[in-house]
C-alpha cells in the first residue's frame, strides 16, 4: 500500500511526486509513455514557474534553467498591428524533450518509485484505491491524477458529451538567423502561431507551434500561409526536426477532484496555450495537491478533507487563470470592428495590456 500513487510523468506528475516523496511518504509514480520525447508545446515557460522548477529540480538539472532562452517580450501580430508587451519577469524558452526528462530523472533521483511505459487502465475505489495498469495492480491511500488534458482517464470529462470543433496543435523546430529574443504569437481566423528562440542541446533554433482548427490547416506550412507576416517570415527557415501533432484541443472549466481523485495540471483544466501558462499551472497544482495530502500521510486529517483543501485552493490560487484567459480569447475572436480599435487601444495604453497579462499568471 503505497501513501499516494500518481498517475502520468509530466511537469504536473512529476511536481506531485517530487514534493509528495521530499515529505517522506511512500509514492509511485506511473508514466505510460518513455523520457525523452518531443512534445507538442510552444515551451514558453512563464518567469513566475522559474522558482518552483527550480527548486523541483535536482542539482544535476538545473542547469537547464540557466541555459535557457530568456523572453522578455512578446509580440502579438494581428489584422496589421503588432502589439508589443514586456514579459516581467522573463519567461525561459526550454525544449519539453529536455524539460520533462529533466523533471523525471530528478524524481528518480528523489526516491521516488517511477515506472515508464505503464499504462492505468482503471481505478477502483475511494480510498484507499486500486490502480489497474499494462504492468499489474498496485494500492495506495490516495491517488493524484495528471494524466493530461486528453488521457482514457480525462477524455469523458474533457469531452462533456458536446461535439467539439476539432483543434489541433503542431510543432517544429527550425533554424533561423538572428531570431528575435520574444514570444511571437501570429493571429489568424481559426488559430495562432507562436515562434520563440530555443536552445536545442547547445543549438540555437526556433520554436514554431501553432493551435489550429483541423478545416482551417492540418499541416505546418499551411499554417504559414494564412498569416503574410508569418508566411515572410518563415521562407527564411530551414527545419531542424519533424513535427509533431496532438489533437483534440477541448478547453473546460477547471475541475481539481472527482471522486475523491485529486486533478493536477492539464488533466484537472486545459488553459489556452497562448496565454503561456500551462506548464506553470502543471508544476504548481501538481505541488499543490501534494501538499494538501501531506497531513492525511500523517493521520492528522481524512482523505475527503485533505481533497476539499486542494479544491478550495485550486479554486483561489489557480481557478482565476482559466477565468482570465478566457476573457482574453473571447477578446481575439470579437468582430474585426471591434476588435481593431480595442487592439489600438491596448497599444496605446500598455499597462492595461500588461495588467491583462498578469491576470493569467
Ligand atoms: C499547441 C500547444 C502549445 C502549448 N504551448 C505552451 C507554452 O508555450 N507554455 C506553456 O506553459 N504551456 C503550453 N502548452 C500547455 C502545456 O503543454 C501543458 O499545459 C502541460 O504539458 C501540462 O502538463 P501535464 O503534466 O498536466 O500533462 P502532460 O504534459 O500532457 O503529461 C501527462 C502525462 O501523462 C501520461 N499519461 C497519459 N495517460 C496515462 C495513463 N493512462 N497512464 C499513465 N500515464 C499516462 C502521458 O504519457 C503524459 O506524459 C501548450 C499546449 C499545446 C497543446
Amino acid at each position: 500500500m503505497y501513501d499516494a500513487i500518481v498517475i502520468g510523468g509530466g511537469p504536473a506528475g512529476t511536481a506531485a511526486a517530487i514534493t509528495v516523496a521530499r515529505m517522506g511518504a511512500s509514492i509511485l509514480l506511473l508514466e505510460r509513455g518513455r523520457f525523452p520525447r518531443h512534445k507538442v508545446c510552444g515551451e514558453f515557460v512563464s518567469g513566475e514557474s522559474l522558482a518552483l522548477l527550480s527548486s523541483l529540480l535536482d542539482s544535476q538539472h538545473t542547469v537547464l534553467l540557466g541555459e535557457a532562452v530568456r523572453i522578455p517580450q512578446a509580440r502579438l501580430f494581428l489584422d496589421g498591428t503588432v502589439l508589443c508587451i514586456p514579459v516581467s519577469p522573463p519567461a525561459a524558452s526550454i525544449a519539453r524533450v529536455d524539460f520533462d526528462a529533466a523533471l523525471w530523472d530528478s524524481a528518480v533521483n528523489t526516491r521516488v518509485e517511477a515506472r515508464q511505459q505503464t499504462s492505468v487502465q482503471s481505478i477502483a475505489g475511494v480510498g484507499p484505491f486500486r490502480v489497474s495498469t499494462s504492468g499489474g495492480n498496485f494500492d495506495a491511500r490516495a491517488v493524484i491524477n495528471a494524466s493530461g488534458r486528453w488521457s482514457n482517464l480525462t477524455a469523458e470529462m474533457a469531452f462533456n458529451g458536446k461535439p467539439a470543433e476539432r483543434w489541433l496543435g503542431l510543432k517544429a523546430y527550425f533554424s533561423e538567423p538572428s531570431p528575435h529574443a520574444s514570444a511571437d504569437l501570429y493571429f489568424f481566423d481559426g488559430g495562432y502561431c507562436g515562434v520563440q528562440p530555443v536552445n536545442l542541446s547547445g543549438n540555437p533554433g526556433i520554436n514554431a507551434c501553432a493551435m489550429v482548427r483541423a478545416d482551417v490547416a492540418s499541416t505546418l506550412p499551411d499554417v504559414f500561409a494564412r498569416h503574410a507576416a508569418l508566411r515572410e517570415r518563415s521562407l527564411r527557415w530551414q527545419p531542424l526536426s519533424d513535427p509533431v501533432s496532438t489533437s483534440p484541443l477541448i478547453f473546460r472549466r477547471p475541475q481539481p477532484e472527482r471522486d475523491g481523485i485529486l486533478m493536477a495540471g492539464d488533466s484537472a483544466g486545459f488553459v489556452d496555450p497562448f496565454v503561456g501558462d500551462g506548464i506553470s499551472l502543471a508544476v504548481r497544482s501538481g505541488s499543490l495537491a501534494a501538499e494538501c495530502l501531506i497531513p492525511f500521510f500523517a493521520g492528522d486529517i481524512s482523505l475527503q478533507h485533505a481533497v476539499q483543501r486542494y479544491r478550495e485552493s485550486y479554486d483561489r490560487r489557480l481557478a482565476p487563470v482559466f477565468r482570465a484567459s478566457s476573457t482574453l480569447r473571447r477578446m481575439l475572436v470579437l468582430p474585426r470592428a471591434v476588435r481593431i480599435p480595442l487592439l489600438f487601444l491596448l497599444t496605446k495604453t500598455p499597462s492595461v495590456a500588461r495588467y491583462m497579462v498578469r491576470k493569467t499568471r
